[in-house]
């Protein structure tokens, strides 16, 4: 392996691979924070050390996205899943919003805001799997709507919108879960981002909410739970109750790395260079092939068959005992998939592909 810890090249799609240096860093202040004399577990969320930690984690975010002013970033707890219900009960002004159905995770999110109003399917790529996405330059959007509404990469297809769809001036809302902070972002784009980190930022348990100021509505429902209103967590900085205070220490320090590594632009480019690697091999392999469109392709997530079951477990066997682990395929794709988030290293991708070429090689002649 290439590095002291006995590490495995993690391919899993979330909770994923975290950089060897965070992990270090988090070792080193496991006991001892910074001379606190206690590890950040077991440290008041109201401390001063504390605050320090949570506020330099919020600017490091705003100057790595650019985040203007007049966007507010909050630390939640509950998932992306939870914002499938958060999102609807808040922004729903006029009880209509329209929303695009590029993969489960979508899906999900529009069968939830069902529940709140009237949310209208205004393009879908189910009828192929998945497999792309769709156009999305002249959508038939409602007048009345709200919101529309995206999950911008499909972790378990492995597509991404590579344009924005047109809104018509209607607010733009992401699940941005598996490319966040992948590559550079226009926020001012959207009316609200949201991400579960353990894909790509940080530790399961903590979910960045980043909202512009006007949607945080304080006339919401009388039923709605006082800790499902951004409201709540906007006017206490993420600090009405226990926030998920080291996930989000933790996430602090993958910012720090991002900023070490060069942003979000050298981020991209890093990440340009690993998917290349990987979609170059698929599309001159004989045994294995892409999954999706070519112009709908995923930079984080690669779904890839070779056609035969059979082959596909032997791989995946085989590859788990070579290091490359977790690459087993999403159940309603099949096959494999390599996720290949910010912290995987290029040579992981390309001792995979080395990987992948032996296998080929090994079992075409048969
Ligand atoms: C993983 C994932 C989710 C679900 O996240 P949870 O934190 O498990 O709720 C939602 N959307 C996308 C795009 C994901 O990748």
């Amino acid at each position: 392996m290439a590095n002291n810890y006995n590490r495995v090249y993690n391919f899993a799609a979330g909770p994923a691979v975290l950089p060897v240096e965070v992990l270090e860093i988090a070792r080193d202040d496991m006991l001892n924070y910074h001379g606190s004399g206690m590890s950040v577990m077991e440290m008041s969320h109201r401390s001063k050390t504390y605050d320090n930690i949570i506020k330099t984690a919020e600017s490091d975010l705003r100057e790595l996205m650019n985040i203007p002013d007049n966007y507010k970033v909050l630390f939640l707890q509950g998932g992306a899943n939870l914002q499938f219900s958060m999102v609807p009960i808040n922004l729903l002004k006029n009880g209509e919003a329209d929303y695009i159905v590029t993969g489960q995770w979508a899906k999900k999110a529009y069968i939830e805001a069902q529940k709140y109003g009237k949310i209208n399917k205004i393009a879908s790529s189910e009828d192929k799997n998945f497999s792309y996405i769709p156009d999305c330059s002249d959508l038939d959007i409602s007048p009345n709507s709200d919101y529309v509404y995206i999950c911008e990469n499909n972790t378990i297809y492995g597509t991404k919108f590579h344009t924005l769809p047109n809104t018509k001036g209607k607010i733009l809302v992401s699940d941005m879960s598996s490319c966040f902070l992948s590559e550079p972002v226009d926020v001012t784009k959207y009316g609200l981002i949201f991400a579960g980190v353990q894909k790509n930022a940080g530790p399961a348990g903590v979910q960045i909410v980043i909202i512009r100021e006007d949607l945080i509505r304080e006339d919401l429902p009388s039923w709605c739970p006082v800790m499902l209103k951004y409201k709540t967590h906007s006017d206490n900085n993420s600090l009405y109750n226990t926030p998920p205070a080291y996930g989000i220490y933790i996430c602090g320090l993958v910012f720090k790395w991002i900023k070490k590594t060069g942003g979000l632009e050298i981020m991209k480019q890093i990440n340009d260079k690993k998917a290349k690697i990987l979609y170059d091999f698929l599309d001159n392999s004989k045994l294995f092939k892409g999954t999706v469109e070519k112009e709908s392709r995923s930079v984080m997530n690669v779904p890839f068959v070779t056609g035969s079951d059979e082959l596909d477990k032997l791989f995946i066997e085989q590859a788990q005992k070579a290091g490359f682990v977790q690459l087993k395929g999403h159940r309603t794709v099949g096959g494999m998939r390599a996720s290949i988030y910010n912290a995987m290293p290029v040579d992981g991708v390309i001792g995979l592909v080395d990987f992948m070429s032996k296998f080929e090689k090994e079992n075409l002649q048969k």
